[in-house]
């Protein structure tokens, strides 16, 4: 008797974990840009064409990849950022799976070029539904670049699935507000097609980037938080209770630099502000938890957005009272700044 059991081959297993990782062409962006970030870069640049399937570009200035480790990068399950599970708790990089090239590449068209600031040439590999097709010598900067053509072109339905141009590019321009804001001390450019729709300074200035990104109405009113912990620290903006939304779009949770979305963070927030604000009103918040590695799991879904905190409730209390001393602190509430 044959077994019926088989290993899928690399391709199938590919395809079917970017049916997780790579959903649309927003989630290709915070791939890219979080292999960026987690090379060191300073500066980062995306490029969009349509809705980003015919063209998504992110250019880094970062650490490079060098030549001999260029052609494992797109394998799956290959990483240069953790060897073992136990590093997990240590995680310092936003990566870790070693899923998001050999998926993205599966399907699309690929191209990354590279190089390391101490080697002489880059490389540059292109890849067809994840099938390598060349691989040359080229000039270029050091750092790293990375262009996917056509995505989903060997994944009908996916590109089905798609939305209109102006609600694909949106989310694209939301997720890279959302890392820019993650990322206050990284200069980051938005091109679509040949206009700078976004761009951060770098300057690593919060509300300088909340300008950028919310406007600069919004980023003058915001209420600073900064609240310690023995081991938490709380650190961001805050809107007073005068500037709210109708919906959570304009709250912002990052972990350690990483951007979460977090129930349970959202609820804090709004126990916050007590009677303050209205039912069914949300206030608007860009903030940043330091927290020890160990104390939450990020490894919960392929996109890693989801975190489980280990003591939620203390969690929870903490950043509620943060919230609350800061807004009955500031009162009365601050008049418009003149200078920062
Ligand atoms: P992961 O980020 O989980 O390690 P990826 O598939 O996203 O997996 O990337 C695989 C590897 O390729 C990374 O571990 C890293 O070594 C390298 N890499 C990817 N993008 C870049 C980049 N922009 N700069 C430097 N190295 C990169
Ligand atoms: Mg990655």
């Amino acid at each position: 008797m044959t077994a019926l059991i088989h290993i899928l081959d690399a391709h199938s297993a590919n395809q079917i974990s970017a049916g997780e990782v790579v959903e649309r062409p927003a989630s290709v962006v915070k791939e890219l840009v979080e292999n960026s970030l987690d090379a060191g870069a300073n500066h980062i640049d995306i490029t969009v064409e349509g809705n980003g399937v015919p063209l998504i570009r992110v250019r880094d200035d970062g650490n490079g990849i060098g030549s001999e480790d260029l052609p494992l990068a797109v394998i799956r399950h290959a990483t240069s950022k953790i060897t073992q599970i136990e590093d997990l708790d240590q995680l310092r990089t936003l990566g870790f799976r070693g899923e998001a090239l050999p998926s993205i590449a599966s399907v699309s068209k690929l191209e990354i070029s590279s190089r390391p600031a101490d080697q002489p040439a880059g490389l540059s590999l292109t890849l067809n539904a994840g099938e390598q097709e060349e691989m040359k010598e080229i000039g270029c900067p050091a750092g790293t670049c990375v262009t996917v053509r056509d995505l989903f072109f060997n994944t009908p339905a996916r590109l089905k699935f798609l939305k209109s141009t102006p609600t694909e590019f949106g989310l694209i321009s939301d997720t890279v507000g959302r890392i820019a804001l993650a990322h206050p001390d990284i200069a980051f450019s938005l091109t679509h097609p040949h206009q700078v729709v976004l761009q951060t300074s770098g300057r690593g200035d919060l509300r300088e980037a909340i300008a950028a990104v919310l406007g600069h109405a919004i980023a003058r009113q915001l209420i600073p938080v900064n609240v310690h912990h023995e081991k938490w620290h709380l650190q961001g903006f805050i809107s007073p209770p005068s500037l709210v939304r109708s919906s959570r779009q304009a709250q912002y949770f990052m972990i350690n630099g990483r951007i979460i979305r977090s129930p349970l963070l959202s609820r804090a927030l709004a126990e916050g502000y007590h009677t303050l604000i209205p039912a069914k009103l949300h206030p608007i918040a860009v903030l940043h938890l330091s927290v020890p590695p160990s104390d939450y799991d990020v490894n919960v879904h392929p996109t890693k957005m989801d975190v489980r905190f280990k003591e939620e409730q203390e969690l929870t209390l903490f950043i509620r009272e943060a919230v609350y001393n800061t807004l009955i602190k500031s009162k009365p509430l601050p008049s418009i700044q003149t200078k920062a």
